[in-house]
């Protein structure tokens, strides 16, 4: 690790992405120099284009499935390459194994090299379809490992799994956290997730679509609380996983009517059958989190989406959706 007076060398992998670009954000502002490796197979150079003439900061085209060559010191590796939303891993579906294996491998090989601590972004989907309720990090999921999710789900759980060789084996000072579902500015209008889907739906007037009856429940976090839960760990002593996300559990249906309300569409709301091994359930428990990192959420929702909903709007006005 660097001593307290450098400004400590960061990787973010994936950091073109969602998450990564508000990681990086964050990151610079905490005064780490910090580089973002991604091969844009679902990020978007645009999430860090406010970045790009910093000099602390470094885009690094690259796919992390192949050796990741790094010359110098590096402190920090924040590991979230990854196809996330159902409507990416579904179509590359072996893209995505091959990063939660292979990628997962390179990022620790070059943590163990450089003498990095290495935090792997993996996700509530280690759970399944859960039978526990709310999600406890000592539940081991209920996961179909060939049905079309599996790629994500065990691409997920097989990284994790080597986290913790690396860990155990080699000594590799390592965090993991599963991440919730999160969303904010910068979620791509198309990737297929609700927020997205819901919020340009209704700005646009179009129906929006509500998969089942909708009484499935998930929990939203925005992105300010999770990022700051990231970085609480990764300066923690924790190796073993602790689940970041927002407790807060709503049904589906319930969502598509508090967008409705916030935006003040007109839009109809709309059924589609449910994708297969669609969780019913989703809600973190975030006993772990409160006790060994002091972190809850702490954006109250209707915020977090009006933010959100701003976001979608400047994009419709710009005609880019
Ligand atoms: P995203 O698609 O916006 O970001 C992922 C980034 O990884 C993209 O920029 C993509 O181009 C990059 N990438 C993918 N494969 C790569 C490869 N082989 N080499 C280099 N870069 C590669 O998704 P996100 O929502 O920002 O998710 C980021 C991470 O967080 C993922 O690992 C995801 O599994 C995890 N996660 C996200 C959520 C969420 O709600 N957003 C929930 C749970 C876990």
């Amino acid at each position: 690790m660097t001593t307290s007076t450098q400004s400590p060398v960061t990787l973010v992998t994936g950091g073109a992405g969602f998450l990564g670009s508000h990681l990086c954000d964050r990151l610079l502002a905490e005064g780490h120099r910090v580089a973002a490796m991604d091969n844009l197979i679902t990020g978007n150079l645009e999430n860090i284009a406010h970045l790009r003439s910093r000099t602390d900061f470094q885009f690094i085209h690259h796919d992390v499935t192949t050796f990741i060559d790094w010359s110098g010191e590096l402190d920090y590796i924040f590991h979230f390459a990854s196809p996330a939303s159902p409507i990416d891993y579904l179509e590359l579906p072996i893209q995505t194994l091959k990063v939660g294996a292979l990628g997962t491998h390179n990022a620790l090989g070059l943590a163990k090299t450089k003498g990095a601590r290495l935090l792997l972004a993996s996700t509530s989907e280690v759970y399944g379809d859960p039978l526990v309720h709310p999600q406890v990090e000592s539940y081991w999921g209920n996961v179909n490992p060939i049905g079309p999710r599996g790629v994500y789900d065990e691409a997920k759980r097989f990284a994790e799994a080597l986290v913790m060789a690396y860990h155990r084996y080699h000594g590799v000072d390592t965090r993991i956290i599963r991440i919730f579902n999160t969303y904010g500015p910068r979620m791509r209008p198309k990737d297929g997730r609700i927020v997205p889907a819901f919020c340009c739906q209704a700005l646009k007037g179009d129906p929006m679509t509500v998969f089942g009856d909708g009484s499935q429940t998930r929990s939203f976090c925005y992105v300010s609380d999770l990022v700051e839960g990231i970085l609480r760990l990764m300066m923690s002593e924790e190796s073993d996983p602790v689940n970041i996300g927002n407790p807060r559990e709503l049904s589906v249906m319930d969502f598509a009517i508090k967008i409705k309300e916030l935006t003040g569409t007109t839009s109809t709301i709309v059924h589609q059958p449910l994708p297969v091994d669609d969780p019913k359930v989703r809600q973190p428990n975030i006993d772990r989190a409160r006790a060994l990192l002091d972190w809850e959420p702490a954006m109250p929702l209707e915020d977090g989406l009006k933010r959100t909903i701003d976001y979608f709007a400047t994009l419709i006005q710009k005609g880019v959706v």
